[in-house]
C-alpha cells in the first residue's frame, strides 16, 4: 500500500496535479473488510492529505459509529486522488487516469464489501445504474460485492437524505454481522 501511496504522491497523470496541495490516496486499514469510495478530495482534504476530514467526513464517522465501526477498521478512498478545482465534478480523463491506483488498492485490501459513496464511485462498477433506484441494495459485480450509498454530502443540506443514508448504513452493519447474506 505504501508503494501505491508513494506513486500517487508523485503522480502527474492528469492536470489535477497542477492545482493540488496534497494528494489524498486514502486512509485506513490495509486489511479492512470494507472499502469506502468517495468522489474526490475537497478543500480540507487537499490541505491535509486525508480523505473525508470535512463536514461530510464528520457525518461518515457518525454513521460508522452507528454500526460499531471506527475509521481505522475500514479503508476510505476516492475516485480521484487530487482535488478538482472549486470542487467541480471529476472529468472522465481524470477518473480514467486515476483508476489504476484504486484498482491496486482494492486488490491489496481484497475487501468483502465495497461501499460506493455517490454517483461517481457507483458508476465505476455500475455505469448504467441510477443511484436513486439502487441505493442501500447489495449489488454483485463480478467478484465484487457493492453497496451503493448516497454521498454523505447530499445529507448535509437535506434532512430526509440523512435518514435514508443512516438506514442504508444499517444494511452494511447487517452484512458484516452475518445477519444479511453476502450472496
Ligand atoms: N468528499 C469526497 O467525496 N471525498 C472526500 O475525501 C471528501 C469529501
Amino acid at each position: 500500500m505504501q508503494n501505491i501511496h508513494d506513486e500517487c504522491a508523485a503522480c502527474t497523470r492528469c492536470k489535477l496535479c497542477q492545482t493540488r496541495k496534497h494528494v489524498v490516496p486514502g486512509s485506513g486499514s490495509p486489511t479492512a473488510q470494507v472499502v469506502f469510495i468517495g468522489e474526490g478530495p475537497g478543500a480540507q482534504e487537499d490541505a491535509k492529505g486525508l480523505p473525508f476530514v470535512g463536514a461530510s467526513g464528520k457525518f461518515l464517522d457518525e454513521m460508522l459509529g452507528s454500526i460499531g465501526l471506527k475509521r481505522d477498521d475500514v479503508f476510505i478512498a476516492n475516485v480521484v486522488k487530487c482535488r478538482p478545482p472549486n470542487n467541480r465534478d471529476p472529468e472522465k480523463e481524470e477518473i480514467l487516469a486515476c483508476m489504476p491506483f484504486l484498482q491496486r488498492q482494492i486488490k491489496v485490501i481484497a475487501p468483502k464489501i465495497i461501499v460506493t459513496l455517490g454517483r461517481f464511485s457507483m458508476q465505476l462498477f455500475l455505469p448504467d445504474a441510477k443511484i436513486s433506484q439502487i441505493h442501500g441494495k447489495v449489488q454483485k459485480v463480478g467478484e465484487f460485492v457493492i453497496l451503493p450509498l448516497f454521498h454523505p454530502a447530499a445529507a448535509l443540506f437535506n434532512g430526509s437524505m440523512r435518514g435514508v443514508l443512516k438506514d442504508d448504513f444499517l444494511v452494511l452493519g447487517k452484512l458484516l454481522s452475518g445477519e444479511m447474506n453476502l450472496d
